[in-house]
């Protein structure tokens, strides 16, 4: 019983479902990011979002995966800020769809002014619409992103129980370890390798982790989820502890929309 807390499944196959559930993953969540080319106005962005919200919701339950997702403008494409806004402004349905978890991935690409104006609005969103926040970390400079995600955090008093900081490396966690926040860990061949995602668990403990693949149109693996499972379990991990990580914290961190609920059994 696993879970994949962030997958692109948009950008993947069919045969990817079939794989993922085989290798047991009964649940995942998409959340919202760029199509690797830019949007032109605020109803391309609507238009994926009904995608996503319901084309991939019923793809994925005709392979016996549930399917949720997180709505959110992403930071890499925050340069144009008018239409970033403009799309944010008109967010609000999406975000009361029943399929929608959590807003995200927001967050930081570049950590400048245009996208932290974008990553404010719409953490402001969520706290209106009382949802969860998943937060893309940038891939350069990440630890001043992280630390600068941090800093907007308590500047905004926002509720730390209820953010996931994802995309965490070596260099990151001491800056979210002490922190409410949940931790994610992407495994991505170019970004992260399940090896050293374990050595980190193993080091900072079990409590509001996470992992999961990011798999999208990039060289990425959708079956890195049960991979590092298995990994932790070939290391003799007990079952208890793979469970908690896999399953039981994204559901429970999810669960805080009141809209996610993969059956325990
Ligand atoms: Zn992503």
């Amino acid at each position: 019983m696993l879970i994949d807390p962030h997958i692109h499944m948009f950008s993947r196959t069919t045969d990817d479902y079939r794989l993922m559930f085989a290798a047991g993953i009964e649940a995942v969540v998409e959340p919202a990011f760029w199509l690797g080319s830019s949007r032109t106005s605020p109803h391309s962005y609507y238009d994926y979002f009904t995608h996503i919200l319901e084309i991939e919701h019923k793809r994925a339950a005709n392979h016996n995966i549930l399917h949720k997702c997180c709505i959110g403008v992403n930071a890499k494409e925050a340069e144009e800020v008018d239409l970033s806004l403009e799309t944010v402004a008109g967010m609000d349905r999406f975000l009361e769809h029943p399929n929608c978890v959590a807003v995200g991935e927001i967050g930081f690409n570049n950590i400048t002014p245009n996208e932290e104006k974008v990553f404010r609005a719409q953490l402001e969103l969520a706290r209106k619409k009382d949802l969860p926040v998943v937060i893309h970390t940038p891939h350069f400079n990440k630890k001043a992103g992280v630390a600068r995600i941090m800093e907007i955090l308590h500047e905004m008093e926002l509720d730390l129980d209820r953010i996931l900081v994802d995309h965490n490396t070596e260099e990151t966690m001491p800056l979210v370890a002490d922190s409410p926040v949940w931790k994610g860990f992407t495994i991505y061949p170019t970004k992260m390798s399940s090896e050293r995602t374990v050595a980190m668990l193993k080091k900072y403990g079990f409590e509001r982790m996470v992992v999961n693949s990011s798999a999208d149109w990039g060289d990425s693996d959708p079956l890195a989820v049960p991979k590092t499972a298995a990994l932790m379990r070939a290391m003799r991990f007990p079952r208890s502890v793979i469970r908690k990580v896999f399953f039981d914290n994204p559901r429970e961190f999810y669960a805080m929309s009141g809209r996610f609920d993969p059956p325990v059994d």
